[in-house]
């Protein structure tokens, strides 16, 4: 049994999560606390010790940190971690954390993995790519971010950094949050469509826009969305012919948005590649990186 814990911008919510009899993860309970403002290292290190103090039985045997951000190789810091104040940078995170739970008389091995990565490995181990050994995960929101499984194992990359479909080149000259020029991510996530929806005067929230879906000027800001990300979920196709796709995150669940990408997918994919798309929903939602978290 372990913690498991998925640090947001604005939740931070921890998990006990055990293995039943036919080695699927269960969430036993289950905690949500608001990060603390300003997000500085202290104090929300201490909150979360204090999540898993209230969740701790004794009997567990580990905890696991999923982290907004892109971490090292050695999965200690985080080089880049957007929305959280720059003393992170700096921070050897799993190390900090155990002393915050020291604090507390805990005694836990901390692990942390990109929260990405911790979603996809929660649908391996509760979701939709349970039974599945190569599969690639895609979470759409703010960003998108995305988690690769090859032959049962997580791809970290020779830097620590694989993984990033979202960051995959899909032809656009826009300048992604990341520094590089043209990835899926400027065209395919919520901030990008809310600018290009907002400048047509349309509105800037993607569930009313999604409502909108039919009407000519709502089309043309979403087909871009979409298109975008069919270029990214063709691209991994090529390069890894995954099992399936799962998309997750807030867009995911926008209804029938997993047929559109497949649709628009399709006449990007080589012909033998269009037998195969398997493209799925998360059905674990916000929980999935809290699975994985648990997993790392
Ligand atoms: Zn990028």
């Amino acid at each position: 049994m372990r913690v498991g814990i998925d640090l947001g911008g604005h939740t931070i919510t921890a998990a006990r999560v055990s293995l039943d009899d036919s080695g699927r993860a269960v969430i036993e309970r289950s905690a949500e606390i608001e990060t603390p403002p300003g997000r500085g290292v202290s104090d929300v290190l201490g909150a979360v010790a204090g999540l898993v103090d209230g969740l701790s039985t004794g009997r567990e045997t580990g905890v696991g940190l999923a982290v907004p951000g892109m971490l090292d190789a050695l999965r200690r810091h985080a080089g880049v971690m957007p929305n959280f104040p720059k003393e992170w940078r700096r921070l050897d995170i799993p190390d900090a954390l155990c002393r915050a739970l020291a604090d507390r008389g805990l005694s836990l091995p901390v692990r942390i993995e990109n929260d990405a990565n911790c979603y996809a490995l929660g649908e391996g181990a509760a979701g939709e790519a349970v039974g599945l050994s190569s599969y690639v995960v895609f979470t759409m929101g703010t960003g998108i971010g995305s988690g690769v499984v090859v032959g049962g194992k997580l791809v970290t990359g020779a830097h620590g950094l694989a993984g990033e479909g979202g960051h995959v080149v899909v032809g656009s000259g826009a300048i992604c949050g990341c520094g590089g020029i043209g990835h899926a991510e400027t065209l395919a996530a919520a901030d990008g469509t809310t600018k290009r929806a907002l400048a047509e005067g349309l509105p800037g929230d993607f569930r009313d826009l999604w409502a909108m879906r039919g009407d000519p000027a709502a089309d043309r800001v979403l087909d871009v969305t979409i298109d975008g990300m069919a270029r990214a979920v063709a691209t991994v196709c090529h390069l890894l012919d995954p099992e399936a796709i799962i998309i997750g995150g807030g867009m995911s669940r926008a209804p029938g948005i997993a047929p559109a990408i497949k649709e628009a997918t399709m006449p990007y994919l080589g012909l033998p590649y269009r037998e195969t798309l398997d493209l799925r929903v998360s059905s674990l939602g916000n929980d999935a990186a809290l699975y994985g978290a648990a997993q790392i």
